[in-house]
């Protein structure tokens, strides 16, 4: 194996999950144990992100190593270009090279809270389909992808703006896009029908998040911008108190989504997994 592009458009829902690497020690130390585990799930593939800016680099270069060559996963590699400079840039996907990577997930990132507005506002890379296009002028033979957004990306102005956007992206160099993750379905098939009728023909994989806390659905709303169907809000003041119960809707909730989505022959499902190899088998038995 080696590009991921590969996997699509073979009659069958392409299915990924995301890892990131774990900040405290401990944990850092236990995720080589969860790629074993997600090796026994098999994956399509897995991708690992990247801190905005850099700051996790070498935890997220070590990662996607074991995951592709002790674990023997399909690896994609996030990478930021928030704080990087060209040169930075190509370093950082040299590391990435040098272990085998093939896959890159190009982003802009968030600005870092630490960043001054100078270094902000004179970067070399503006958006992601600048990196885009900087690395296959290059030459780099990285298949690319790049993010998209069923309820746009907060800061665009509008739908019809973000999705011209994601057009460049896919234009400049992207050959699939995953998306961010949302609750109701019709999000994202307007999306997809919306690029489609731009001429998209990128394959898109559906981002899909299981809630397994009230908790956590809080800080995903905050960070994703997606919206909380009646069903989703009901099953979160049902249960919310109660955490067996929360984990087991909750999951149900995501499995009858990703049915659905695969019902209905979308290009691939990508699941946020928050670092559970036990989540991703639940949620990729069911929808095979
Ligand atoms: P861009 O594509 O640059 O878009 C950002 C904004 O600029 C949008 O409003 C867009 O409409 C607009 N825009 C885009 N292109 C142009 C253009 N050419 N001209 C004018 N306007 C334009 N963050 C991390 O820090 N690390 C990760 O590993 C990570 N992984 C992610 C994985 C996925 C699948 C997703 C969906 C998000 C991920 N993020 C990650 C979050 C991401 O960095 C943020 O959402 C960020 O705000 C936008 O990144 P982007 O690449 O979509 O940016």
């Amino acid at each position: 194996m080696g590009s991921i592009k590969d996997l699509y458009g073979k009659g069958k829902t392409v299915l990924s999950c995301e890892i990131y690497p774990p900040k405290k020690e401990d944990e850092f130390n236990n995720i080589y144990t969860k790629l074993e585990q997600l090796s026994e799930i098999k994956p399509d593939f897995v991708s690992v992100t990247y801190g905005a800016g850099g700051s996790n680099a070498g935890k997220a270069v070590e990662i996607a190593d074991y995951a592709k060559n002790k674990a023997g996963l399909e690896v994609v590699s996030h990478i930021t270009s928030v704080g990087f400079s060209k040169e930075k840039l190509e370093e950082g996907l040299n590391r990435f090279k040098d272990i085998g990577i093939e896959n890159i997930l190009v982003l802009r990132g968030d600005r870092p809270k630490l960043m001054t507005d100078e270094q902000f506002n004179t970067r070399d890379f503006l958006h992601a389909s600048d990196m885009a296009e900087y690395i296959k002028g290059k030459g780099m033979d990285f298949t690319l992808l790049g993010a998209c957004y069923p309820h746009k990306h907060p800061e665009a102005k509008s739908e019809e703006e973000d999705i011209n956007n994601t057009k460049t992206k896919v234009d400049k160099g992207c050959d699939v896009l995953i998306s961010q993750l949302f609750f109701e379905n019709d999000y994202f098939y307007r999306l997809i029908d919306k690029l489609h009728d731009l001429g998209v023909k990128a394959p898109i994989s559906a981002g899909i998040m299981p809630i397994t806390s009230a908790k956590q659905l809080g800080t995903t709303v905050t960070l994703s911008g997606t919206t909380v169907p009646e069903e989703l809000s009901s099953i979160i003041s049902k249960y919310g108190d109660n955490p067996e119960e929360m984990k087991k809707y909750g999951i149900d909730y995501a499995i009858k989504q990703a049915l659905e989505l695969k019902n209905r022959g979308v290009d691939g499902i990508h699941f946020y997994i928050m670092n559970k190899p036990d989540l991703a088998k639940i949620l990729m038995d069911a929808v095979r």
